[in-house]
């Protein structure tokens, strides 16, 4: 009976995205597997193409006078199995995509087989030495032996040169990768770790944490779980004892944390619980060493992986359960296409493989709180610190009155004199501004004119560190004008209050504070943000100034003050998540004072002291503020109860985008069948970047799962005109981007 092959095409070419069936040759067989590469022949001329086998199966509905053979394989071995290749597929539809970008999102980036399988490693010593003991002296065994004993002394050798060793052909080695014995790779797996971890010893759960555990432990797996409870409260205790259960049934886990928080303390809890059988991927890692723990999660060698994002594709092949720490995090959504949102992708994850799935928040995304009070997530509450500690006290300060007054700085005098009064008492002191050069632009005094990118729309940043302007989409460089390129007036005013300016403001308003600052041009290389943080550990520094990037996930225990220079920045920006990101903000922040002894303060200084975000996340009150943020969402049709997309056309050629974006326009007015309500086609808020134009079409409506299926019907119709190859279109489903 003839077996085939359902290949997807189009690895390179993204305009062929659909399944053809092949016939597997009898002489491939037994090597074939899903999520391998193979070159097939195709179209007329039959020439060799590309493509990824998606599943074998033993029917096709292709006439047998018209099916074509698979020529070759490209991979050695399949790095994806099913389930993946079904997650790809799932992703491709969810979020409409290629299912070839999908797959390659799969894979740890940079991984190019084709390039680095090079060298058998030996997998696992225990089981080949028993394989051996078993049997060795069995003729149909004498190759498989020859080389596990081989490599039991080498640990590896290039495959080429182990076959012409050892005078075996592919097949025994082959056999042995199937049964997990021996891997092919590119660089050594077995690297030892370097630093030992201390054992983090475990906590006896309290009586909150141990409710959340228990009802965690006896559910099905049918919905997901948000652990809301406030910093300090004890859930990666939680997470660690359960992942204890779920290894001790045989099963794995995925760890996921935003970037920023793979700090060396959450490290350190997990290696110092579970020590080898755990591991860490970062972006920080080279492909290799990335690749490395890909392989040792589908080999079993270990039981739990720790990273961002992309970990949640972690091949373990008996996973038991995902866990999203920080679950709003921004950093869980993609913003590459395929534009996966890691928290969708783990509930698909976990459906698939029968695993538990927990969200983690101390300021859970209004979303899910929202899926937790209307029964589609199951929510645990944890409402205090689980040393006992209490939360911070919050002190708003108006900066309307501190400027009637008379106080231009961006210190406020409250402000002023806490640091004062902590330097004094050689605590420790941390500065947040909302984000980078927030608003450091460069205007003329006397005819307004901002001074702008002319390739991007956008106004240049000021850089007081080299006295220059940058463009922050397109890294152009200019010097400082001495005189208004408009009316040549000398009136030059720098705008705004970046991280810089507070640093040259801190400096100049207390001369002896050792003042370290932490953004994203000071932590530029390898673990550049970490050493900062050492630094400040090891208390080399009294005050650190940074963006929102040192609010997440570190313990400074000699840190009492936390002032929010500019708390209130993300309320100003168009986009519907400002306020629940001013809310998160807020809080993460304030979560880092006063952590061991419960003395910490927060200064929060604001020019809209009366906005509900500000307030009630000066009370650490989430709930209040979840109830009002709804209702707005409510009213406005933002979500969770109105969606926006954008198709955003760019382009060299500004004539040509402009078409494309109107006769997309035009399918997408005849096809709308479900009254969604079209803006556009327009010229993008911002018209030009790096010399692209810009042009956007938006849908809205309330139904996502229809707009999606509306949507990706009329981008086939468009893609089926083929005309507009120079014109590239994006989607964006998230609704909160300006584009
Ligand atoms: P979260 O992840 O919610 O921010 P952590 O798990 O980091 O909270 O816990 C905060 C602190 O409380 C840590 O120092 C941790 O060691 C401690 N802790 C956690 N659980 C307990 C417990 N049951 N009893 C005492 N201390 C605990
Ligand atoms: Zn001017
Ligand atoms: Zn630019």
């Amino acid at each position: 009976m003839a077996l085939y092959a359902r290949i997807i095409l189009g690895m390179s070419n993204s305009q062929i995205d659909r399944m053809f069936d092949y016939e597997i040759p009898f002489e491939m067989l037994d090597k074939i597997e899903t999520g391998m590469r193979v070159k097939v022949p195709f179209g007329g001329g039959n020439s060799l193409a590309e493509g990824y086998v998606v599943d074998i199966c033993d029917e096709t509905d292709v006439p047998e006078e018209k099916i074509k053979f698979i020529h070759s394989i490209v991979d050695k071995f399949s790095l994806l199995d099913k389930d993946m290749t079904d997650m790809a597929w799932w992703m491709k539809k969810r979020y409409l995509a290629t299912f070839s970008s999908c797959l390659r999102t799969l894979l740890p980036a940079g991984a190019d087989l084709k390039n680095t399988v090079k060298s058998v490693f030996i997998a696992d010593k225990l089981k080949a030495e028993e394989f051996i003991a078993k049997n060795s002296g069995k003729p149909k065994y004498e190759a498989q032996v020859k080389v596990l004993q081989y490599l039991m002394e080498k640990e590896s050798e290039e495959e080429p040169a182990l076959r012409q060793i050892l005078g075996v052909n592919v097949s025994p080695v082959n056999t042995l990768e199937k049964n997990g014995l021996v891997y092919f790779g590119k660089t050594r797996r077995r690297r030892k770790d370097s630093v030992v971890f201390a054992e983090y010893k475990k906590h006896i759960l309290n009586d909150k944490q141990q409710y959340a555990f228990n009802r965690i432990l006896s559910s099905d797996n049918s919905k997901p779980f948000l652990l809301f409870g406030v910093t300090g409260s004890g859930k990666t205790e939680i997470y660690l004892q359960f992942i204890e259960k779920i290894i001790e049934e045989g099963k794995q886990a995925i760890v996921l944390v935003p970037e920023i928080s793979l700090t060396p303390l959450m490290v350190e809890r997990f290696k110092g619980r579970f020590g080898n059988r755990a591991a860490v991927t970062h972006s920080r890692m080279s492909a290799g060493e990335r690749l490395d723990v890909f392989m040792k999660a589908k080999y079993g060698e270990v039981d739990v992986v720790i990273g961002a994002r992309s970990a949640v594709f972690m091949p373990f092949e008996n996973l038991g359960a995902i866990i999203i720490d920080e679950e709003h995090d921004d950093s869980y959504k993609s913003e590459v296409t395929p534009k996966y949102d890691a928290i969708e992708t783990a509930i698909f994850r976990c459906q698939q493989m029968g695993a538990k799935l927990i969200l983690g928040s101390a300021t859970p995304s209004v979303k899910s709180y929202h899926k937790a009070l209307t029964g589609e997530y199951v929510l645990l509450t944890l409402e205090k610190r689980a040393g006992g500690g209490k939360l911070p006290e919050c002190e708003i300060v108006d900066m309307r009155s501190e400027l009637e007054e008379g106080n231009r700085s961006v210190i406020s005098r409250a402000l002023y004199g806490e640091i004062k009064e902590k330097l004094a008492y050689k605590k420790q002191i941390m500065l947040f501004i909302n984000r980078r050069g927030a608003s450091t632009f460069v205007s003329c005094r006397k005819c307004g004119h901002v001074m702008m990118c002319l390739s991007c729309n956008v106004s240049y940043k000021y850089h007081s560190d080299g006295n220059f302007l940058m463009c922050h989409y397109c890294g152009k460089k200019e010097p400082v004008p001495k005189v208004c390129p408009e009316c040549g007036s000398k009136y030059i005013k720098y705008f705004g209050a970046g991280t810089q300016k507070i640093e040259d403001e801190i400096k100049h308003l207390f001369p002896s504070a050792r003042v370290l600052r932490m953004d994203f041009d000071t932590t530029t290389g390898k673990d550049g943000h970490l050493k900062i943080l050492e630094k400040f550990k090891n208390h080399e520094a009294d005050i650190l100034i940074g963006t929102q990037m040192i609010a997440k996930g570190h313990d400074f225990e000699n840190v009492d003050l936390v002032g929010l220079v500019a708390a209130d920045l993300s309320l100003n920006t168009a986009d519907y998540m400002g306020t629940e990101k001013t809310f998160q903000l807020i809080t993460q922040s304030a979560g880092r004072a006063g952590r061991q002894n419960g003395e910490g303060k927060v200064v929060i200084q604001t020019y809209q002291p009366e906005n509900f975000a500000v307030e009630t996340a000066s009370k650490h009150d989430y709930v209040t503020f979840f109830e009002q943020e709804i209702q707005l969402r409510n009213m406005m049709s933002y979500p969770p109860f109105g969606y926006v997309y954008t198709l955003l056309a760019t382009g060299k050629d500004e004539n040509r985008v402009a078409e494309a974006i109107a006769v997309l326009g035009d399918i997408f007015k005849r096809e709308n069948e479900d009254g969604f309500v079209i803006l556009g086609p327009s010229e993008a808020l911002i018209s030009k970047i790096k010399d692209e134009y810009r042009f956007r079409l938006m849908i809205k409506g309330n139904d996502d799962e229809k707009m999606r299926e509306y949507t990706e019907k009329c981008l086939e119709l468009f893609g089926g005109r083929n005309g507009y190859r120079d014109v590239y279109i994006n989607l964006f489903m998230n609704g909160g981007s300006i584009l």
